[in-house]
């Protein structure tokens, strides 16, 4: 058997590889060859009050983020930045609790607003949507069964975590005063997806984890459009955490204009670098696939990307793996000690897993050698 290590010389052939979690540690290598261009000095006397900008809205926003995000919407033409509030979340998984409080506040309803998204979903939004049990909103789960009257809110995510798919609403109602869409955009970015046009919505999400793969800063950020929704927002995060940190600010938007700068680079340019990379993982899956006779992926149609500027396919940052076997395939890869998210917590069937595919490159050849080699277990009880 090929003997795999890790960055840490342990031998990977018997260890857990964890793909549930969709951690983007392989664009270490990346951001290590950059070297210190991304370096950030703060001294023991900076970043000490609460306040950021007062003028602003987002009074908690550092300026030089705020400048860092709408230059890099601009170089890579995914999303309107004119005519919006910048609200900085911790994380845009933060936000996303935000929106949905704004919103369901904002119906002045006395029922709760449905909260739906279609399956497969992004599981962490029926824990959001559950947690604190709110009396203002509730989970109905999929949208694409949903039919209720009244004020709901649709959580749209393009392109699709877990699936790859590039997404609209399915509840669809354009004219109906009380349907609020937030689109979670965390992997509109060209290493991921074909940039097919500049999305100008009213609540969309971005998160600084899946661009550059630095999710341990924890900072994402909305672009809201409504001043009402975007100061309920704002509220929501002062209640929760009076702001963001300051340090992770400072450092995301160091990193942001160096990534910007590399745009320009034909040998540094990160979204090529990103690109290649998902492409080759998605390659050599694609191939144990093929080879395997029991596994199945999703398709992606090619479309032109406007920021690389010719026709490319998509390289989702997690794999939609299904079997063509009647079994439980979250727990034949736990076998393996390979664990997945099981298809069932995003809304579909036992069949099907989410896999990560931003793991080190390790982790992921190790994945790619126990899947090759795996026997399915015939034990569905459907
Ligand atoms: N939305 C989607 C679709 C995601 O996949 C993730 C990260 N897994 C998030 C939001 C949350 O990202 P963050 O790290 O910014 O909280």
């Amino acid at each position: 058997m090929v003997k795999l290590e890790n960055s840490m010389n342990i031998t990977m052939s018997d260890s857990i590889v964890n793909l549930d979690h969709g951690d983007p540690t392989a664009y270490e290598e990346y951001w290590r060859k950059i070297g210190d261009r991304c370096t950030v000095t703060i001294h023991g006397w900076d970043l000490m009050s609460y306040f950021s900008d007062v003028t602003n809205l987002c009074w908690f926003l550092e300026p030089e983020l705020a400048e860092a995000i709408k230059e890099l919407h601009s170089v890579v033409g995914n999303a309107a930045t004119e005519d919006r509030h910048i609200v900085v979340g911790t994380g845009s998984t933060q936000l996303c609790q935000a929106a949905v409080h704004a919103l369901a506040t904002l119906a002045g309803g006395t029922k709760p607003v449905s909260v739906v998204a279609a399956a497969p979903y992004y599981s962490t939004y029926v824990e959001e949507n559950t947690y604190v049990r709110s009396g203002m909103y509730k989970w109905e789960g999929d949208a694409w069964g949903f039919d209720k009257k009244g004020p709901y809110i649709e959580l749209v995510t393009s392109p699709n975590n877990p699936d790859g798919t590039i997404r609209e609403t399915v509840v669809n109602r354009p004219d109906d005063e009380e349907a609020k869409v937030i689109h979670d955009f965390a992997y509109y970015w060209p290493h991921y997806t074909p940039i097919t046009r500049r999305q100008d919505h009213d609540i969309m999400l971005f998160t600084f984890s899946k661009i550059t793969g630095h999710a341990g800063s924890r900072i994402g950020w909305a672009l809201v459009k409504d001043k009402e929704v975007a100061k309920k927002m704002v509220e929501y995060i002062i209640v929760n955490s009076i702001g963001v940190s300051k340090e992770s600010q400072i450092r995301t938007a160091k990193i942001l204009k160096v990534l910007k700068e590399t745009c320009k680079s034909e040998s540094e340019n990160f979204f090529e670098y990103g690109r290649e990379m998902m492409k080759n993982r998605w390659e050599k899956l694609r191939e144990v696939v093929k080879e395997s006779d029991v596994f199945t992926l999703p398709k992606y149609p090619e479309a032109h990307c406007n920021y690389f500027g010719k026709s490319l396919e998509s390289y989702p940052a997690f794999a939609w793996l299904g079997t063509k076997e009647e079994t439980d395939l979250v727990s034949d890869l736990r076998r393996q000690k390979v664990m997945t998210r099981a298809g069932e917590r995003c809304g579909s069937d036992k069949k099907h897993v989410r896999v990560s595919m931003l793991s080190r490159e390790d982790v992921f050849n190790a994945f790619l050698e126990r899947l090759a080699n795996m026997k399915l277990t015939k034990t569905i009880d459907i």
